[in-house]
């Protein structure tokens, strides 16, 4: 059952650079669609602020009751170097510099990928389709074009005609780039180029004789053009018109504004009804990106090798920092951000122990926790305002800050409530994980142990063999055994 709260969700739509009311296509079914990575190298931190928050809207819709098909494709053939259609193809260039197979390097990074959105503990699309295993539908997306009179064939490559376009529609309707001006703009400065206008774009690309990646197609051996295949498998798994089409800003032009111009010209429509895209992470004020060397891998902040921040930092602390922004705003990663995070969500996930230790009563409370639970929804339901809800929840900390110093009230009913509210808001919708980082959680076992070896040898040098028997016997039924030396000492775990 849809949740009554969903009549209020409003979302920023780009088309119209306005928040709308959100009403799906289909009564209680969701199509969401979002452009997925270039398995050609491990995604970057950038990347994953992308689909870290696709994750969240990811969960906030299908709580609001919506059966959501959630769509995130691979692209593994067919985005070249260069957006003007010239340059290596990237998952090729790779396999040539490394010395494999294509689909190894797509194999290679698909893992990495997959994994470090595990440990952000993201939850997989429903479908997660390749280009490559749907050359069959981008063929025919490219016959349907130039039936329709928008395509040419040239020297065995396929482009899209923007100018013919545009004579009936309009390209650039995200964007708000007007052709005219990005004609008056570029030339075709050697004249080799096959296309028509230089804001044509490939559909189909002819495969030169030592490019790998290449299929039999009406137009002869070649590869389909990037911005074919977001348009071939939305259509394929999610329909002419689907809800949600979402992706990065930096895809707005020209992979967006092709996308729907493609579409336009097979189903005369734009396959969706919300365009939403999320802002750019930055570092050192730049976007960050691979290509001008400017990023920062996930396994890096977690494990601490890298030369831009003083110490590792967990996929939580990383996560809540992301979620500090809205998803629309410009994030910037420094190492001051993320001690700040840590120490904010530290702080955060401390409220269950708080909770715990707190005494509740029949008497009112001095916080009105219904009418907090309605503000987390409010924030939530105003395009995914996760900074706004983090807010919020620090709100309901101080109270309870105040009911451990005794200057509050907490009925017992509201503490339930409250304690309900957290769990649910931080693990099921933020979904931050609840088991420590494998490496934290053993990294502060041995540091507890080492405090009681400390503890236990300051017992003895005072003579309290009551207190150092003690430890060594509880530890010894927790199956952790001391080598005593005499001085100073070793444990080991017994299995
Ligand atoms: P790519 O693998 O380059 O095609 O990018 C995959 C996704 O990550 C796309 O949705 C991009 O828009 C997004 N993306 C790339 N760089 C950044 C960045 N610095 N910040 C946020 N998202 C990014
Ligand atoms: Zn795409």
């Amino acid at each position: 059952m849809i949740s009554n709260l969903a009549k209020d969700l409003k979302i920023y739509n780009s088309i119209s650079g306005k928040k709308e009311s959100f009403i799906p296509i289909e009564k209680n079914n969701v199509g969401m669609y979002v452009c997925g990575p270039t398995v050609y190298s491990n995604a970057h931190l950038g990347n994953c602020r992308t689909f870290i928050s696709f994750d969240l809207i990811f969960r906030y819709l299908t709580h609001l009751g919506f059966k959501v098909r959630y769509v995130r494709n691979l692209t593994d053939v067919g985005h070249l170097e260069n957006e003007d259609d010239t340059g290596e193809d990237k998952i090729s260039k790779k396999a040539r510099l490394e010395k494999l197979e294509p689909m190894e390097v797509v194999q290679k990074y698909t893992i990495d990928f997959h994994q470090i959105m595990n440990k952000f503990n993201t939850i997989p699309p429903n479908i997660e389709p390749t280009a490559s295993g749907h050359i069959i539908e981008q063929i025919e997306s490219i016959k349907k074009i130039i039936s329709s009179g928008y395509a040419y064939e040239k020297n065995g490559s396929v482009y899209f005609d923007i100018s013919e376009f545009n004579k009936s529609k309009k390209y650039g309707k995200l964007s708000g780039r007007k052709i005219e001006e990005m004609m008056n703009q570029s030339r075709d400065l050697d004249g080799s180029s096959d296309k028509k206008n230089p804001q044509d774009f490939a559909l189909w690309k002819k495969a030169e004789k030592n490019h790998i990646m290449n299929w039999d197609s009406p137009w002869g051996k070649g590869f389909p053009g990037w911005h074919l295949e977001c348009t071939s498998m939305s259509k394929k798994y999610l329909g002419e018109s689907f809800d949600i089409h979402g992706g990065g800003i930096d895809l707005k032009f020209p992979h967006h504004d092709c996308e729907i111009a493609q579409s336009e010209a097979i189903d005369g429509c734009n396959p969706a009804k919300y365009w939403m895209h999320t802002n750019m992470l930055t570092l050192n004020g730049k976007k960050m990106s691979k290509s001008v060397d400017n990023f920062i891998l996930p396994f890096q902040i977690f494990d601490g090798q890298n030369k831009i921040l003083s110490k590792k930092f967990d996929p939580n602390t990383v996560k809540f920092f992301i979620y500090q922004a809205h998803y629309r705003s410009i994030l910037d990663l420094s190492d001051k951000a993320l001690l700040a995070s840590e120490k904010g969500f530290k702080k955060l996930i401390s409220v269950f122990n708080l909770i715990e230790t707190l005494k509740s009563n029949e008497n009112k409370s001095d916080f009105n926790v219904d009418n907090w639970i309605t503000n987390c929804y409010e924030k939530l339901n105003d395009d995914f305002n996760t900074p706004m809800l983090i807010a919020e929840l620090f709100d309901c900390v101080k109270f309870l800050n105040g009911v451990n110093i005794g200057s509050k009230n907490l009925n017992s009913s509201d503490k339930n409530k409250i304690s309900t509210t957290f769990k649910f808001m931080l693990f099921d919708i933020l979904g931050f994980s609840q088991q420590l980082d494998e490496k934290t959680d053993h990294n502060s076992q041995k540091e507890l142990i080492e405090l009681l070896i400390k503890i236990r040898s300051n017992a003895r040098n005072e003579k309290n063999f009551k207190l150092s028997d003690e430890i060594r016997n509880e530890l010894l039924n927790l199956g952790i055994k001391l080598n005593d030396d005499g001085s100073s000492s070793s444990f080991e775990i017994m299995k």
